[in-house]
């Protein structure tokens, strides 16, 4: 029956992929649900802007067709993934060598025995040679020069043993890998008995594109977990923009579900307070905010350190030919850690004749960030960028929540009965880890209020809508 005292029976603060993931969950079990959104957009950090038939996103685009959640989620069956080509090109020594995935696997299984150099990136005149050491920049540590033989993955002996272990990372369970035990992954790496040519040619640069950390303090558990999704997936984007995959999440979600232009300045187990409408009552409050503004809400909870990452966004009529690769530098030449021409992985992203560019700096961005991203992008390319125009650069401080060992990657979502909390720091700071915080947040609020009880009636539940 009508409850007069509750405007619904759960409200969720914020609407970034956390909270949007378990408001689906909590309406699909008739839980009656308000979204209370700060911006006047649903996202968060998956912003896309838009600029003359651009789109432009603020975060890096490293997503894996093997994130179980994008499968998991309700309300995310019509998204549409673009897939990079297979497995990634590495620039090492001047030249272009695929670290593919063979034909008709859907990941990098068994894919790096096929490993081979491609023809050197097509040099124009203008365009700098590959510096012998890798350039300083500033935040970051760089490491030594390498000494290596030919390609950056080593010998075919080299790359077969990484095949191998990749494999076997691929088709090892979740649970066992997490009971491994935890070290920084960058020292990890090293106990693994992998050859340090596979390490840093390969692994490291890898590894700091997938986790946004270029030193690898991150736990070699979470490293671990990236590399299984990188070797049994493929890295892949939303069409559309990053803006695609919550705006999907909102627009299937009842009519009247989320409310942006909303600021909740404090919660309690029966109430959120709001900056623009007063109070608002209800039974359950999930806080679904990043880290900081979760840790102003709830007083005591833990603010993680930040890795912060900047993106830069070029446009240019002569796209290098690198096609829909994923292009990593193995000589850690410069402050890119990973570029793509992403209008060839998803051609929604620039008007026509026009491709579009997009690059990411990790740690913070070198004074000048552009010219120095032009300088290394004419490296890694192998093409002129002196006509490039840039069309943004988003630079983001508080961009992924550091996840050092001992890293839980399941933290407590459940605080006391009515109160609960959401979000890529009580996970994996992924969107993988977002999603599943959501979705663990919500089997915690339907366990305690009795799932699947339609609790609050005040209107009829609509059906949720499901994309095709
Ligand atoms: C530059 C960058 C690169 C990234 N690269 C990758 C990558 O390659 N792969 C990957 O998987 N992940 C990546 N991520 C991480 C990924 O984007 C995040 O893990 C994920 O989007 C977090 O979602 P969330 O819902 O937990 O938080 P958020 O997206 O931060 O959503 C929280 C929401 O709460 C709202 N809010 C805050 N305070 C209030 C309040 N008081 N009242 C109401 N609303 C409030 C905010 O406006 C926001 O909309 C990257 C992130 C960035 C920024």
């Amino acid at each position: 029956m009508l409850e007069p005292a509750y405007q619904a029976d759960v409200v969720v603060v914020g609407a970034g992929v956390a909270g949007l993931s378990a408001a689906h969950r909590l309406t699909s079990a008739g839980v009656t649900t308000m979204v209370l959104e700060a911006a006047h957009g649903v996202g968060g950090r998956m912003a896309t802007e838009k600029i003359d038939g651009f789109r432009l996103d603020r975060i890096g685009q490293l997503l894996s067709t093997a994130y179980p959640e994008l499968r998991l989620t309700p309300g995310l069956g019509g998204l549409v993934l673009r897939p990079f080509a297979p497995g990634v090109l590495l620039h090492g020594d001047g030249r272009h060598h695929r670290a593919g995935v063979q034909p008709g696997t859907g990941g990098a299984r068994g894919a790096l025995h096929a490993v081979r150099a491609l023809a050197s990136a097509p040099r124009s005149p203008s365009a700098p040679r590959l510096p012998r050491r890798p350039v300083a920049v500033p935040g970051r540590q760089v490491s030594a020069p390498r000494s290596r033989s030919g390609a950056p993955l080593g010998t075919a002996v080299d790359q077969a043993r990484l095949g191998a272990a990749l494999t076997r990372l691929a088709g090892t369970p979740a649970e066992r890998l997490l009971a491994r035990p935890e070290l920084p992954a960058g020292e990890a790496l090293a106990a693994r008995g992998l050859p340090a040519r596979t390490i840093d040619g390969f692994l490291r640069p890898l590894l700091a594109a997938l986790l946004c950390d270029p030193d690898l303090t991150t736990s070699s558990r979470c490293a671990d977990l990236a590399l299984r999704a990188f070797a049994s997936g493929r890295l892949c984007v939303p069409e559309g923009g990053a803006e695609a995959l919550p705006e999907l999440l909102a627009r299937t979600l009842p009519a009247g579900t989320v409310h942006t232009g909303v600021r909740v300045t404090s919660v309690s187990t029966t109430s959120v307070t709001t900056a623009e409408h007063g109070e608002i009552r209800c039974r359950a409050v999930l806080v679904a905010t990043d880290a900081r503004a979760a840790a102003e809400l709830l007083p005591g909870l833990r603010v993680p350190e930040f890795h912060p990452v900047t993106v830069v966004h070029h446009t240019t009529d002569e796209p290098p030919g690198t096609g829909a690769s994923l292009l990593l530098d193995a000589d850690l030449g410069g402050p890119v850690a990973h570029t793509a021409v992403i209008s060839r992985v998803d051609p929604s992203r620039a008007p026509a004749g026009r491709a579009l560019v997009s690059s990411t700096v990790l740690g913070r961005p070198p004074g000048g960030v552009d010219t120095a991203v032009r300088m290394h992008l004419a490296r890694l390319y192998g093409v002129s960028t002196a006509r490039w125009e840039t069309l943004a650069v988003h630079h983001t401080a508080e961009a992924v929540p550091a996840m050092r060992p001992p890293h839980d990657l399941r933290r407590p979502v459940r605080l006391i009965a009515g109160l609960y909390v959401c979000g890529d720091h009580r996970d994996t700071s992924t969107v993988q880890g977002a999603l599943h915080s959501g979705h663990r947040a919500s089997a915690a609020i339907l366990a305690d209020l009795g799932a699947g009880r339609s609790l609050h009636v005040a209107d009829p539940v609509p059906t949720v809508p499901r994309a095709a």
